[in-house]
């Protein structure tokens, strides 16, 4: 029988103190040993309740371990991705080629994308998250807004670009101003992480 895998809690691709001052040591570190975490934890718990139901045969409650499986790998998966797309900000860049190109056509400037992405985090009910995703069925960039971390997320929708908005994101950093959080955002990220995403998705 095939060994079964789980999920791991990917180390960050940076130091803990590499994104000062727009994200503090602590509040990155509670965010990615403690949340994430937590995350990655949920999901495979869900798994092994599955696992032991089917090998004692047992009945389920499949709604309630599907909604929180969906919940918890998409808070890993979300999770995963914004680590790797921030960055120190001395090595943030800008967005280049296909990507550049891509936000202009579909967003009329760059500038226009940034506040279009900066309204849908900033208007995140509750916790949740801002995406920049890939559609390749028409070929166009798409924002999502994703509530907790799997509500209004379209199907194979490639995912280019995340920002968490959840309050455990920035509490520490920047009590409830989750607008400042969104501002400092824009001083961390990789771009060039980001452009990789969208060349991989476009092959
Ligand atoms: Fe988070």
């Amino acid at each position: 029988m095939v060994e079964k895998r789980f999920y791991s809690l990917p180390d960050l691709p940076y130091g803990y103190d590499a994104l000062e001052p727009h994200i503090s040591e602590g509040q990155l570190r509670l965010h990615h040993d403690k949340h994430h975490a937590a995350y990655v934890n949920g999901a495979n718990a869900v798994l092994e309740r599955l696992e032991a139901a089917r090998q004692a045969g047992a009945e389920l409650d499949m709604k309630a371990a599907l909604k929180e499986l969906s919940f918890q790998a998409g808070g890993h998966v979300l999770h995963s991705l914004f680590w790797s797309n921030l960055a120190p900000a001395a090595e943030s860049g800008e967005p280049k080629g296909a990507l550049a190109e891509a936000l202009k056509d579909e967003f009329g400037s760059l500038e226009r994308f940034r506040k279009e992405f900066t309204l849908a985090a900033a208007s995140t009910e509750g916790s949740g998250w801002a995406a920049l995703a890939w559609c390749g069925m028409i070929g166009r960039p798409v924002i999502m807004q994703i509530e907790k971390h799997n509500v209004n997320v379209y199907p194979a929708f490639r995912i280019l670009m995340v920002l968490d908005v959840w309050e455990h994101a920035y509490y520490l950093d920047y009590k409830n101003e989750r607008g400042k959080f969104v501002e400092a955002f824009w001083k961390i990220v990789n771009w060039d992480e980001v452009n990789k995403r969208l060349e991989a998705a476009l092959k």
